[in-house]
Formats: structure tokens, sequence, C-alpha cells
């Protein structure tokens, strides 16, 4: 379940259609989309918005305990800009590998489904927001 960041209607989130985000039934407010995938369900979550933050992390890393919430953050106020997939590292490790993780966190922008930026370690919201605006802005 998903609160509107605008009304504060409770929505359940489906799979949203391909390109779409999800918006709030109640007011059609874009709803902030974070979702969770795996190596089955990474290629289409990717795809599923022109702008998607990947984050690799684990469970027993503290960093990215602390970004986590961040990146929940950045999902609410850039809702209908900006998806955020979070990706354990452990569970899928040929995942990590492909993309070259060396160390958790690492984020991975993805532009139209294609790596634009890779950032290592739990950044401050400040600083993400900074190398998030380029990519914010040319859309
Ligand atoms: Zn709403």
């Amino acid at each position: 379940m998903v609160t509107c960041p605008r009304c504060g209607a409770q929505n359940r989130i489906g799979k949203a259609p391909k390109g779409t985000f999800p918006v709030c039934g109640a007011c059609k407010a874009s709803l902030p989309w974070v979702v969770e995938a795996d190596e089955e369900s990474f290629a289409q979550e990717v795809a599923g918005a022109a702008l998607v933050l990947v984050d690799f992390w684990a469970p027993w890393c503290g960093p990215c305990r602390l970004l986590s919430p961040v990146l929940e953050e950045l999902a609410r106020e850039h809702a209908g800009k900006l998806k955020v997939v979070k990706v354990n590292a452990d569970e899928n490790p040929r995942l990590a590998g492909q993309y070259g993780v060396m160390s958790l966190p690492t984020l991975v922008l993805f532009q139209n489904g294609h790596p634009a930026a890779t950032w290592v370690g739990a950044s401050p919201r400040q600083v993400l927001e900074e190398r998030l605006r380029p990519y914010l802005e040319r859309r």
C-alpha cells in the first residue's frame, strides 16, 4: 500500500502498464514508485520508466539501511519522473556482477533502459539530488 503524497489516500499498486507511473485512485496524482526486482523481473522493471534508479543492497549492509529512506524520499519527491528499483545483491549475484557492483550500496541510474551513471556508497539526499538533477531536467 502506498499513501498518496497529495491527498493521503491509500493506494494498492499492482503492475503499472509499461512506461506509465502509478497514479492515485482518488486524485490522480503520480505516486512514488519503489519496487523490488530479481533476476527474472529486472529487465521489465527497468524498462518500465524512462528514469530508473536501481539500488543494489543487502540486509547486512548498514549504509544500505541509511540510504533506503533517502531513496523513498526521492521517489516521493520525483513521483511521476523517477522510479526506484531495489535489488538484493546477495540474492541476485549475477545482476550485481553484470553491473559491476563491487561494494554496497551501489546505485545505477538507468535512462531509457541503459545504465547512465553509477554511484557507490550511501550519499546524503542533497548529493543525490544534485546528481539526479541533470537527468531529471533532460526529460
Ligand atoms: Zn491522491
